[in-house]
């Protein structure tokens, strides 16, 4: 179900053989064109729960940048909210309600955004994920299924199937929201950071498989940020002081400061950036032992 729609954006399809060679001419242009290479005009993308928090962040960096955007959420309330505010900002989002981890909703989606950008999507944006933050034995089977299927299986279906729209796109790029909890032990749960170490692999598979249909995978691993995911556990002063003597930058981070490096690795100028993980906690993980 489409909610509120945007302008629609396509663009005019070219033959197969020239593709290469105009990627390559493409970036030597790209070269002479700073302003071209930091710009997303004229790209479509679709971003997953894309109602708050960082995926919220993530919508409106590309859509300023001159993206044109779909998102999906589970809370229908909340998501009409956010497009209506959208729209009275004139901004270019559309969305429907999806839960990214039931495939027959998956598929749904990427009807709905093959009809809304006429067959092409050049970003797609894996950032729709849960944590539950408990211990391996206190996590039960359903849990289990639960972190895997919304945080891992939905971000793996939904690259298959949006490879033939990406792939249309003549440069597609697919960013995973992975998490510092897929590189370091984290308590947010070891099945939490299973699945973002999974996305991790995931974006280095896919860098090899599809750099021959000129789409790049890459994942950004956020240290703790200040949303909804972390608020209840932010209320604990003590915890929250903890992680920030942990940090260097001595702080938590912003949505804004993970949205801009995801709309980075969407721009033509990281055009020769593919599976790779760039890890963004205000130096985190880089801290062995200062007093
Ligand atoms: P929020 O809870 O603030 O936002 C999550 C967004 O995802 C919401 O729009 C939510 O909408 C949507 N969502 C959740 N489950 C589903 C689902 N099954 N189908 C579709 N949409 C869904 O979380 P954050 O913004 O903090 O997290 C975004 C991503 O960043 C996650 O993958 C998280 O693991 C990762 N991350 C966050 C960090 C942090 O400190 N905040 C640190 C490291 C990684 P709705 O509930 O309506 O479905």
């Amino acid at each position: 179900m489409s909610l509120v729609s945007a302008v629609p954006t396509n663009q005019a399809g070219v033959p197969a053989s020239k593709k290469v060679a105009m990627s390559v001419t493409s970036a030597r242009e790209n070269v002479r064109d700073p302003a071209g290479r930091w710009s997303l005009r004229g790209k479509t993308a679709l971003v997953t729960g894309g109602s708050r928090g960082i995926g919220r962040a993530v919508v409106e960096e590309l859509v300023a940048l001159g993206a044109a955007v779909y998102t999906c959420s589970c809370d229908e309330e909340e998501l009409i909210e956010r497009l209506k505010q959208w729209q009275a900002m004139d901004l270019r989002v559309a969305g429907s309600v999806c839960d990214v981890s039931v495939q027959e909703q998956r598929e749904r989606l990427l009807r709905e955004v093959a009809d809304h950008f006429g067959g092409k999507l050049d970003i797609l944006v894996n950032n729709a994920g849960i944590a539950i933050r408990k211990s391996a034995l206190e996590h039960s089977v359903e849990e289990y299924s639960f972190v895997m299927a919304t945080n891992l299986e939905s971000a793996y279906h939904l690259c298959l199937l949006a490879h033939p729209l990406l792939k249309a796109s003549g440069s597609g790029s697919i960013v995973f929201v992975s998490s510092i909890a897929g590189v370091v032990g984290l308590f947010s749960g070891p099945i939490y950071g299973m699945t973002k170490a999974s996305l991790i692999q995931l974006a280095k598979n896919l860098a090899c498989e599809w750099a021959k249909d000129n789409i790049r995978t890459n994942s950004v691993a956020p240290g703790y940020i200040s949303t909804s995911l972390t608020e209840q556990m932010f209320s604990d002063k003590e915890l929250k002081d903890n992680v920030m003597r942990r940090t260097p930058i001595r702080r938590i981070g912003e949505p804004e400061e993970i949205s801009s490096l995801i709309a980075f690795l969407c721009m033509s100028g990281s055009t020769y950036i593919t599976g790779q993980t760039i890890l963004v906690d205000g130096g985190m993980t880089i801290n062995g032992f200062y007093p």
